[in-house]
């Protein structure tokens, strides 16, 4: 088996919680191992510290899957994981909500792996090749705990590089069921929507945001509402069920477009949506928000839910400038008393930080503002460690 050496403030700070140990991290390996191996960490005092997913093509050479006591790592194992993760969800969703994170990597005790459910689909997304070996196992337990008819494999942009020759995981591979003939509909807090679960952005569906657009709902009444970066437009839908009076989205991906088209339809079957109601712009987010701010246009809502902009920790002060101008210029096209839902889905910028770039954001635009309310992922994502919450939204009324 493969034996790790770490620092002592790693040691720490693994016993605290911690998942990962990063390629330069390791202070000693007795071999190399392959991805999906189990490698154990022992402590300064030799004993044993932990024990995970060890995989050397990754930055993140170990995924700690135990710690304190050693433990088989088999079906046994992994079903203990899953039960914790599903009675954690017990209760969570009424039937009006048949698409939600059953898997939620690290912090559910699956580093590197999340599965989702949308209605009677599975899709898993691997995070890392450690978990090729694995399954078998995961494909039983999946079969056997929860009741969906198929599962698709998705593979993040790393895994799927190194997976690049094989045929076998292929990207939407389906490791059991029917074949996938089109977007799988599904329901959240009652709306019917749409997932592209093979082709879509993360496994289809921004699922995280689903509290985030529960309160949008609520606050939506007669409202004109501008929704930037809007994918599927899962926010223009909940909008529309909450009685607002207009939407106009902006996303620089006319495919995500045309599936928001798609998904208001979907919700909306009787209701003919006139050009002043609906609107769509194809363009940057940026670049939109400046044209409407020349043009005088003003909203009773805005939102702001751009992807992550920094993808790796050396971005996050770029990332965070642009948080920041991002605010700026949703707050110019925000009306005095309306609202500004700003969110973050970068990990490597911390909530305290991106809260204050987007109120110096809003103050820059010469406005002030009141807080309304701080939020994070739903309860389906749940997050064991800091590194965890990447989801940070916040509310402000423009005053
Ligand atoms: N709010 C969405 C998720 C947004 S994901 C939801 O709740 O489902 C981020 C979106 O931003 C994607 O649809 C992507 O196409 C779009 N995007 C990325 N860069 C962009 C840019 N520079 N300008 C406009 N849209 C962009």
């Amino acid at each position: 088996m493969v034996r790790i050496k770490i620092s002592k403030i790693l040691e720490q700070k693994i016993r605290r919680g911690y998942p990962w140990v990063f390629h330069y991290q390791v202070q000693n390996e007795n071999i190399k191992g392959k991805a999906g191996d189990l490698a154990v960490v022992y402590d300064s005092k030799n004993q044993f510290l932990a024990i995970g997913l060890y995989d050397p093509e990754s930055e993140i050479r170990l995924r700690i899957l135990q710690t304190s006591n050693p433990v088989d790592i088999d079906s046994d194992f992994f079903e203990e994981r899953f039960n914790k993760a599903l009675v954690l969800r017990d209760n969570l969703f009424s039937e009006g909500t048949t698409g939600y994170r059953v898997i939620n990597g690290e912090s559910d005790g699956f580093p590197g792996l999340v599965l989702d459910r949308y209605e009677n689909t599975a899709v898993m997304k691997l995070y890392t090749s450690a978990w090729l070996p694995y399954l078998d196992i995961l494909i039983e337990l999946i079969k056997k705990k929860i009741a969906v008819k198929r599962c698709v494999l998705r593979r993040s942009r790393k895994v799927a590089a190194l997976l690049e020759t094989s045929k076998i995981y292929s990207e939407g591979h389906l490791l059991f069921g029917d074949n996938v003939d089109g977007p799988i509909r599904f329901k959240e807090n009652g709306i019917d929507f749409e997932a592209d679960v093979i082709f879509g952005q993360k496994t289809g569906f921004y699922l995280d945001q689903r509290d985030n657009r529960q309160a949008v709902r609520l606050l939506s009444k007669r409202k004109s509402v501008l929704n930037v970066f809007s994918y599927t437009g899962a926010f223009s839908v909940y909008a529309f069920a909450g009685g607002a009076s207009s939407v106009l989205e902006v996303d620089s991906n006319s495919i995500a477009l045309e599936a928001s088209k798609k998904n208001l339809r979907l919700h909306f079957s009787s209701r003919d949506f006139s050009e002043a109601e609906f609107s769509q712009i194809k363009a940057d987010g940026f670049n939109a928000l400046s044209a409407l701010e020349s043009d005088n246009q003003k909203y009773d809502m805005v939102i702001l839910d751009p992807p992550a902009f920094a993808k790796r920790k050396k971005q996050k002060n770029v990332a965070l400038n642009a948080y920041m101008k991002l605010a700026k210029a949703g707050a110019k096209v925000t009306k005095k008393g309306g609202l500004l839902f700003a969110a973050s889905c970068s990990v490597h910028v911390s909530p305290a930080s991106f809260f204050k770039n987007v109120f110096l954001g809003i103050k820059s635009a010469g406005h002030r503002f009141e807080e309304i309310s701080r939020t994070s992922h739903a309860k389906d994502h749940p997050f064991i460690s800091s590194e965890g919450q990447y989801l940070k939204g916040v509310f402000c009324r423009i005053i």
